[in-house]
């Protein structure tokens, strides 16, 4: 028996754990019921070559069954599939306009278990020993992400700030699953995923890009604002953030 990665405690462990959620993979299959999957590297090609895994990413010998399910699996992924599904009626999601671009502002969410359940496949990523994985890696973060992961622990909104911007309903981009990738941008680390037309963000300490995007972090009031990048500007603003332009 091995330690589980998450509890640390000497369990058998699970033989399949996987990264992103199965949920997550719903409604994301091509013609022929495969996943469409693209590698950061493919997106800035014109025509990306998609990659189609059968499945999910999957990993064992990582967690035991009370993580991987009780905890990751009741606790946060469930919670986010029932805002997805529309099966959590708490949620308040507004469209609204800033300047020229279109928002949806989103209320009531549970701060902890929606900002921790990103956490957690932040900390799935850098435990999985898959080369798609190698971007993320935590060094000191890794552990200190692990107790927040494990114990759903209060974080200030300014540390790990949280933003969420939506691709465009035609976006091309809108039906990739793109594993998470690391930005250089200034000094502090940022981690991004792409992932059913959404960019996700997380920047681990305030630094001048989180800065000009503050206004619309997640707070903790259960409140963040998503705003809607135009088809026109899509690919550019993606590959600026995959510091790839
Ligand atoms: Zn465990």
């Amino acid at each position: 028996m091995k330690n589980c990665r998450l509890c640390k405690i000497e369990k058998t462990l699970v033989k399949k754990s996987h990264i992103y959620p199965d949920f997550l993979y719903k409604d994301l299959y091509d013609k022929n019921h495969k996943i469409i999957k693209v590698s950061t590297e493919e997106i800035i090609k014109k025509n990306p070559k998609i990659s189609r895994p059968s499945s999910g990413v999957y990993e064992g010998g990582l967690l035991c069954s009370d993580c991987e399910n009780r905890l990751i699996g009741g606790k946060y992924e469930s919670y986010l599939a029932d805002i997805l599904s529309g099966k959590n009626k708490d949620v308040k999601c507004t469209k609204g306009k800033s300047g020229d671009i279109e928002t949806l502002k989103v209320e009531n969410l549970d701060y902890e278990r929606f900002k921790n359940f990103f956490l957690s496949i932040l900390f799935r990523a850098d435990i999985c020993t898959f080369e798609e994985f190698t971007d993320i890696n935590l060094g000191p973060y890794n552990e200190k992400i692990r107790k927040i992961v494990y114990e759903n622990t209060f974080t200030d909104d300014l540390e790990f700030q949280l933003n969420i911007l939506k691709l465009d309903k035609n976006s091309e981009f809108d039906q990739l699953i793109v594993q998470p990738f690391r930005s250089k941008l200034e000094t502090e680390t940022c981690y991004s995923f792409l992932l059913k037309g959404f960019l996700i963000t997380i920047n681990f300490k305030e630094n001048k890009t989180s800065k000009t995007m503050k206004d619309n972090r997640l707070k903790q009031t259960g409140e963040i604002i998503i705003p809607i990048i135009p088809k026109s500007t899509e690919r550019k603003f993606i590959l600026t953030y995959l510091d790839l332009k």
